[in-house]
């Protein structure tokens, strides 16, 4: 078997308005069933949603987080803003943001930003995912799935990964129950997450710092759905989640 990711290379610095859907076409052959990965800081400056902490008036709560933090008060209130639930807010500030990504400090992000400026994330990030998967398949006729991502921790272990936050046309999840093993047990519990698995592949050419390369294909992996998915499939409901329960209880108690 066998598997292919690369760069698409030219890619500016991105502004609100590009056309990354454009920019990938003209930098790439598209290629029918190809996985086109775009790191979420490109797709939320093209949105426009970079914002300045001199906007923003900090209340009562976000000040009491911010002086355990010894960070700036504005800054928690942005998260707070964006946010639909605090799971903890000392000695990380971990949310629920409004799509119900779990995250620390609701993904905003200075890195790879203008000086001055902060990056949100997209708002509705598979909405974004389909609006340049469709315009992808316009401008090259061939069908294809997008993942946007975004550079997370894992809890329990040290480093980040890239992780999906929105999707496009592709199953998050590859189930395994009821298929064998090679001693014929029948699988009980596997559900293999292909979308985090492809995100933290192309997040391995993308990296953290200057590379400048917040596209990669993905190609060799035929996952493309025919109809629409969402990174929400990916989302475990919240009274089955334990780990949201403990935390929940360690802030009431
Ligand atoms: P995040 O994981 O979505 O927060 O994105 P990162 O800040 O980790 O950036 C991922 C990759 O995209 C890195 O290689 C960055 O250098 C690159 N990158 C970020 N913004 C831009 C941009 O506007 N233009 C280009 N060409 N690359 C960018
Ligand atoms: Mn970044
Ligand atoms: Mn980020
Ligand atoms: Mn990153």
């Amino acid at each position: 078997m066998k598997m292919e990711a690369f760069t698409v290379d030219n890619i500016p610095l991105i502004k609100k308005g590009d056309n990354i859907a454009g920019m990938i076409c003209r930098n790439a052959e598209i290629r029918n069933n190809d996985i086109v990965v775009i790191a979420s800081t490109i797709v939320a400056k093209a949105e426009g949603r970079m914002f300045r902490l001199e906007d923003i008036e900090a209340k009562e709560e976000a000040r009491r987080i911010a002086d355990e933090h010894r960070a700036d008060p504005r800054l928690i209130q942005a998260v707070l803003d964006r946010s639909c639930e605090v799971l903890m807010d000392f000695p990380i500030l971990l949310v629920e943001t409004k799509n119900g990504h779990v995250c620390i400090k609701a993904g905003i992000d200075g890195s790879n930003v203008e000086k001055g400026y902060l990056a949100d994330l997209p708002e509705d990030p598979d909405a974004s995912a389909a609006g340049i998967g469709k315009a992808v398949e316009q401008i090259s006729g061939k069908n294809v799935s997008v993942i946007v991502t975004d550079t997370n921790g894992r809890a329990f272990k040290i480093g980040q990964t890239g992780i999906a936050i929105g999707l496009y046309r592709i199953h998050p999840i590859k189930n395994w129950i009821g298929k064998k093993d090679l001693f014929g047990n029948t699988l009980e519990i596997t559900q293999e997450s292909v979308a985090d698995e492809i995100a933290g592949t192309a997040n391995l050419l993308m990296g953290e710092g200057d590379g400048g390369n917040p596209v990669v294909i993905v190609r060799g992996l035929e996952m493309r759905s025919e109809k629409d998915t969402s990174v929400k499939e990916m989302y475990r409901p919240d009274k089955e989640d334990l780990i949201k329960k403990g935390l929940r209880s360690l802030r009431h108690n």
